[in-house]
């Protein structure tokens, strides 16, 4: 079939144009307006959100060579996101499918995160394990079958991005801070030490980072009241080598656990070249295949709506008129 996908559940209104599972189109309309109030603010991002979306369609299917006339379902995301966000692109995926009599199919935007790996091969086999790691979310994921995730590890406060972003915060980053902790990484050491709670099993904390680099740099200022300026790429290297290396702790542990030697990342987070060298390093030493999607599919977009869809549309597993967006699953 040929399926159009809607996803408008944070700051990026995308869409497009999926035939038999490949991508024919994938078109995204970023916010700007959200980066001087140093993350996003729902309000303008619905707002955005309206009028981005029908250009957005148009250039999806103007991209992919086809005219509304040969979509035969619409996809969109239902939740989890902001809810104003949502309703945008739930509304204009019910009014396409109303006027052209079309089946709806709703997605689980975070099932469809671990789906972008369907975008395009190399395709991993089912069972696999995936790390989520997302501005909002960071899960362990057994993937027994496209829609058969089982969540076996998730945090139990602020998300993976979130950790990064806040960090970014502190140390006076524009947002989001997770691409320029990385860039300025790149040319420090992890001299410092940020101490994280664990919260056991293969769950996640992450908020307790903030605490603890908020106090090293509070004494640091002391001794010299310009080591932060002075000493930035150091202390994004460290910040990074937190994060990075409670992921790949858990990842290892439930890759262990589970027996599962495909081993995958997922979300925004994932472009971070720190944990894409550390997933191959360990991968190398433990014989697993890697798998990390291309960055236009990590972060935010119709293409994983579309992919997901398709699953969906060939167990003929289609959504009413009467379906809502949600917040939260
Ligand atoms: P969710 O899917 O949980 O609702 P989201 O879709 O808004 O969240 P993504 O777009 O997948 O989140 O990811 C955005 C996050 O990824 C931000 O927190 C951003 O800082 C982070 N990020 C992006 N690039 C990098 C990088 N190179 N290093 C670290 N973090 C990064
Ligand atoms: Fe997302």
């Amino acid at each position: 079939p040929t399926l159009l996908a809607i996803e408008s559940s944070c700051d990026d209104t995308s869409a497009a144009v999926v035939r038999d599972g490949r991508v024919l189109s994938n078109v995204t309309a970023g916010q700007a307006v959200h980066v001087e109030y140093g993350g996003v603010v729902p309000e303008f991002a619905s707002r955005a959100h309206q009028r981005n979306i029908v250009p957005t369609v148009a250039v999806a299917l103007q991209r992919a060579g086809v005219t509304a006339q040969d979509i035969q379902a619409v996809a969109f995301t239902r939740g989890p996101g902001l809810i104003g966000s949502l309703m945008v692109g739930v509304s204009f995926a019910k009014a396409f499918a109303l006027a052209r009599d079309l089946p709806l199919i709703e997605v689980d935007h975070m099932q469809a995160h671990v789906l972008a790996h369907f975008a395009e091969p190399p395709y991993p086999d089912f069972p696999f394990l995936c790390l989520t790691v997302s501005g909002g979310h960071t899960q362990l994921i057994v993937v027994h079958d496209a829609l058969d995730q089982e969540i076996i590890g998730y945090t139990i406060d602020d998300a993976a991005g979130e950790a990064f972003d806040k960090s970014g915060k502190l140390l006076g980053l524009p947002y989001p801070a997770g691409p320029e902790i990385d860039r300025l990484a790149a040319a420090g050491t992890p001299v410092l030490q940020f101490a994280q709670p664990d919260p056991g099993e293969l769950n996640f904390s992450f908020s307790g980072l903030k605490t603890s680099i908020l106090y090293t740099l509070q004494k640091k200022a002391k001794e010299d009241p310009g080591y932060v300026r002075d000493h930035l790429p150091d202390i994004c290297a460290a910040v990074q080598e937190a994060i990075v290396s409670t992921l790949i702790g858990k990842l290892v542990t439930a890759a262990e656990q589970t027996g599962l030697k495909q081993v995958a990342l997922a979300g925004g987070v994932s472009a971070n070249s720190a944990l894409r060298a550390r997933l191959e390093a360990e991968g190398q030493q433990r014989g697993w295949t890697t798998f990390v999607p291309r960055l236009e599919y990590c972060t935010d977009n119709a293409a994983m709506i579309g992919v997901t869809a398709n699953f969906k549309y060939v167990k003929a597993l289609f959504a009413g008129q009467d379906v809502a967006p949600a917040a939260r699953f």
